[in-house]
């Protein structure tokens, strides 16, 4: 499931290819993936418009027009945009589950494409819409500053980890990087928030941030799905430190790591180095 760092990846390199671009014509070929527009009733997505920005807010990424109209785009689990350059073509099975083709006016085709189709596009009627949409989130963990973040970060009884994938309290903290930034901050990801010290916030907060950090130098985390627009994998899957080792021996200790489930999620942590 793309991350914070893989969607900033994506948005960075649509960017470079899409500002400036005028969109001729769409089309849509699976309705189910678009959602019910948010400020208007009948919002095709970007027909005719030019593109001027791309934006992100936690896992969420946005397509900004020049007319103010927006395009929110949620990639769920298996979701991907490709970029196709005039006379190229997607072959074998990425030329499968292609939903919404963009075309624009130099020619190149963005294709939004989902196998498992757990992704949204949700035309907004102007940025103002996608404001309200994104102020019903937390604070962006890569863009917020951290004494924000920290201030998330408090009063209540339940988990840690719940609490940092609760996306209305931080956007953009998945399960691998809330799982390796409390690994980092050496806390246990079941330790009632309310419990955490002022210093344990700190360096929970910081972890998070060094973390989302690298793994975007390195072009996110590549599990089956995630590419960028291009076709790049992300590298930093060989960084994680405890997500996906249940059971090998701690990169600190080398006390086995344990596995649980926690907010439903799969989760991975050392019992020794995690009080
Ligand atoms: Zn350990």
């Amino acid at each position: 499931m793309p991350e914070l760092p893989e969607v900033e990846s994506i948005r960075r390199s649509l960017e470079a290819h899409l500002v400036g671009r005028k969109v001729v014509r769409v089309r849509i070929e699976r309705q189910d993936i678009v959602c019910a527009p948010s400020g208007g009733s009948h919002l095709d997505l970007l027909a005719s418009s030019h593109i001027k920005s791309l934006r992100r807010h936690g896992k969420q990424m946005a397509i900004i027009a020049d007319d103010r109209r927006a395009l929110v785009i949620q990639l769920g689990m298996t979701g991907r945009m490709h970029l196709m350059p005039k006379g190229r073509h997607l072959r074998g099975s990425d030329a499968r589950h292609c939903h919404v083709k963009w075309l624009l006016d130099d020619g190149t085709r963005l294709i939004y494409q989902d196998s498992r189709r757990f992704g949204r596009l949700t035309p907004c009627a102007s940025v103002d819409h996608l404001e309200d949409r994104w102020s019903q989130l937390g604070p962006d963990a890569l863009l917020a500053r951290p004494e924000r973040l920290r201030n998330q970060l408090v009063k209540g009884q339940r988990a840690v980890k719940a609490v940092l994938l609760d996306q209305r309290r931080i956007a953009g903290v998945g399960n691998i990087y809330a799982d390796e930034a409390l690994f980092g901050a050496r806390l246990n990801p079941m330790r009632p928030l309310d419990s955490l010290s002022e210093p344990d916030r700190h360096r929970l907060v910081h972890h998070v941030r060094v973390r989302l950090r690298s793994a975007l130098r390195h072009g996110g985390t590549t599990f089956s799905d995630h590419r960028t627009p291009d076709g790049s994998v992300g590298s930093w899957g060989s960084k994680r430190q405890v997500h996906g080792r249940r059971g090998a021996p701690c990169v600190n200790c080398a006390h086995p790591l344990s596995s649980g489930t926690v907010a439903s999620r799969t989760t991975v942590w050392c019992d020794r180095c995690q009080a």
